[in-house]
């Protein structure tokens, strides 16, 4: 899931200010911001009064399905379209990738009100932890499903660095190394001499922006097994 934390409000009052918005329409997300009590109705609600404090008006809000979903925000948008057309600008409560498919279902000027942080694994119920970056050239086969990439603070695929003491990482002192986790898990499945050393990551796998399109067998800089498409693209 996307986390969210709440976005500075001088910075978003700054916003609206830019653009002369008295009358603001809010706007969140029922997936993500919801789970993270960053863009739900109740966080909706305290966004409205904060705002009335402020002295805007709100002339209505919604939490859409899913901000991110470009038909379902489109439909939303159509639904709220009178109090949005009342609006001098659209405040949304969601990732950075809704604010963006908001901004393009309303030509009202829309800002974001959460700063996108990570994609996070569910630890526990409010307990999220950033366990991968996406980096489209996985190594988890060779690390015995704990991810160096994104768990050891510097990256890095062979380790540990020269800080680690006792098994402890010289960065999040309180946690053991990523390496050390590693090395143990893999000595545990008999693995450790299976892979060696982990060869260099293909960058050129995340190129931005992604994109993949299932109907005609294309990924941007890459072609999809058995695709007759075109790579690159
Ligand atoms: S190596 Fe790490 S960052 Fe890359 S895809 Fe795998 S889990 Fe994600
Ligand atoms: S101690 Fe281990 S986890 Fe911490 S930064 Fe060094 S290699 Fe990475």
């Amino acid at each position: 899931m996307i986390i969210t934390r709440p976005r500075d409000w001088e910075r978003i009052l700054r916003n609206l200010d830019e653009v002369h918005a008295r009358k603001v329409f809010i706007m969140g997300c029922g997936q993500c911001a919801t789970v993270v009590h960053t863009g739900g109705e109740e966080e909706i609600l305290e966004a409205k009064a904060r705002l009335e404090q402020e002295g805007h008006e709100v002339t209505g809000w919604a939490v859409g399905e899913v901000a991110c979903h470009s038909g379902g925000t489109r439909l939303e948008t159509r639904r709220n379209s009178g109090s949005i057309e009342e609006a001098d600008a659209v405040l949304v409560l969601s990732c950075g990738a809704g604010v963006q498919t908001v901004a393009d279902a309303t030509s009202k000027p829309v800002f974001p009100g959460l700063e996108s942080v990570f994609l996070g694994n569910v630890v526990r119920h409010g307990i999220y932890e950033e366990r991968c970056q996406m980096c489209g050239d996985c190594v988890l086969d060779l690390t015995a499903g704990i991810c160096p990439v994104t768990t050891c603070p510097k990256g890095l695929l062979n380790g540990p660095c020269g800080g680690m003491w006792g098994g402890m990482c010289e960065v999040l002192t309180n946690r053991e190394c990523t390496h050390v986790r590693i090395q143990r898990r893999l000595a545990e499945q008999g693995r450790v001499t299976a892979h060696g050393i982990v060869p260099p990551k293909d960058f050129s796998a995340k190129l931005k922006p992604g994109s993949v399109n299932l109907r005609e067998g294309r990924e941007r800089g890459r072609k999809r097994a058995g695709s007759t498409g075109e790579a690159g693209r």
